[in-house]
């Protein structure tokens, strides 16, 4: 049985990083990536982005070039699924049988899209954005696609419907809530949003419950109907509404978890020399004021590696970074730093007219998150402000004339 000093399960942007650090630090052990697409390690961000509007080679969304893993002697076994982890024996097992050892074992597996439940949700030409070959198999047919219905007003949805307006797609975003964004952001940036998509031609639709899928005789997709039965014909749909985390063998194997897998600040999962990172690791989060999240986002999972690897070679340092996200829709790159959740206070920065503005969270007079668009600056000097907790002077906040980092206590 092959064993490593380190095995890595999931080869997305947690897991490479972990890899990439551990050489870094001059980690001199055996290591092997592993995981179940064909593609070495690529960035995932660009799927609903520029990669989505062709744009982009797939080599350049490489986290590394092809060569690099064998050069830094990083054992990269794709097309493999673990199955079961064995704590006791410190092995997995992949497919039907093979079995590999490991002495630490990370868990960077990410999650699976959330996928749609209702009657007709099994019919062809209903696709998720995760993985490369979703999107290929989405590019593949955008030649004979005239009208795509994007299921979910996340980020992700948002961004594959500005890319499909791009392309001269008829588009229409359905979100379940009463506004996009809903989960991640607050009122003044969802209403921004919803009215810069519809400036774009899409039909933006909100509380729109999808009620089922009807099929055309061959299976595939036809139309989306609602719970007040209004049907809205497509060529493609496309459901955007979160993820499962991918912890089914871990958790089976006695790890505590439930919404993903539980971690201690250092990583470490509750099952001896395992860790997990990334997108699949619910952790207790300062900046959600100690509540235990789950954080999908490229910082949380590159953050997460460098903790586990910290603690893997001996110098161990606490999970403490703050957390922070981009997305880019039309002209718009948002920055968004902290964690908005729980906030009583909004100040607007700026006129979103101008479209260079911020939207900035407050809790207990404290600032605790921004959102910026197209507003750099604000993103940068608003993160210190973050960290210090203090309270500040509100009417200079709300100018955008004085730089943040000027901005004095109230
Ligand atoms: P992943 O990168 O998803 O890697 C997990 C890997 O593990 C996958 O390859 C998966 O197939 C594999 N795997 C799962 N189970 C197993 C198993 N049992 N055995 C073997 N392998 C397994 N974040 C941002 O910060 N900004 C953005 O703009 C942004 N845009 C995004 C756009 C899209 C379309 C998507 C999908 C994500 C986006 N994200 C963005 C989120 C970001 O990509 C994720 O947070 C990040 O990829 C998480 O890294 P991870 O290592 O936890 O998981």
């Amino acid at each position: 049985m092959p064993s490593y000093d380190v095995l890595i399960i999931g080869a997305g942007h947690g897991g490479a990083q972990a890899a990439l650090l551990l050489r870094q630090t001059g980690f001199e052990g055996s290591i092997a990536l592993l995981g179940d697409e064909k593609e070495p390690p690529y960035e995932r961000p660009p799927l609903s982005k520029d990669y989505m509007a062709g744009e982009k080679e797939f080599e350049r969304i490489l986290i590394r070039p092809r060569a690099f893993w064998k050069e830094r002697e990083i054992d990269l076994l794709l097309t493999k699924r673990v199955r079961k982890v064995d704590p006791i024996a410190h092995m997995v097992t992949v497919g039907e049988n093979e079995q590999i050892g490991y002495g630490r074992l990370i868990w960077a597996t990410g999650g699976s899209p959330r996928l749609l439940t209702c009657p007709g949700a099994n019919a062809r030409g209903i696709f998720s954005i995760r993985r490369r070959d979703d999107v290929e198999a989405i590019r593949t047919r955008l030649p004979k696609t005239g009208h795509v219905v994007v299921i979910g007003g996340g980020y992700i949805g948002l961004e594959a419907a500005a890319v499909l307006r791009k392309l001269d797609k008829t588009v229409t975003v359905l979100e379940a809530l009463p506004r996009v964004l809903a989960r991640v952001a607050g009122e003044e940036l969802s209403h921004f949003y919803e009215a810069e998509h519809r400036a774009h031609g899409v039909d933006l639709r909100t509380e729109a419950m999808v009620e089922s899928i009807e099929k055309a005789e061959d299976g595939t997709a036809r139309a989306v109907i609602l719970s007040d039965k209004t049907r809205i014909e497509a060529d493609m749909i496309i459901v955007g509404i979160g993820i499962v985390p991918e912890t089914a063998p871990l958790i089976a194997a006695g790890a505590s978890g439930g919404n993903g897998v539980d971690v201690d600040s250092y990583c470490r999962t509750s099952l001896p020399d395992i860790y997990a990172i990334g997108d699949c690791a619910c952790h207790a989060n300062r900046f959600a004021r100690g509540d235990r999240i789950r954080l999908e986002s490229v910082q949380n999972a590159n953050d997460q590696a460098k903790v586990a690897v910290q603690h893997i070679i001996g110098e161990p340092i606490e999970y403490e970074a703050v957390p922070w996200f981009w997305s880019n829709q039309y002209d718009l790159r948002l920055q968004t730093v902290g964690l908005s959740t729980g906030h009583d206070q909004t100040i607007l920065r700026g006129d979103p007219e101008s479209r260079s503005f911020s939207i900035l969270y407050l809790l207990g007079g404290k600032l605790i998150a921004l959102d910026c668009i197209n507003a750099v600056k604000d993103y940068v000097q608003g993160k210190a402000h973050i960290l210090s907790g203090a309270v500040l002077d509100q009417a200079q906040l709300a100018d955008p004339s004085r730089p943040l980092k000027e901005v004095e206590l109230a």
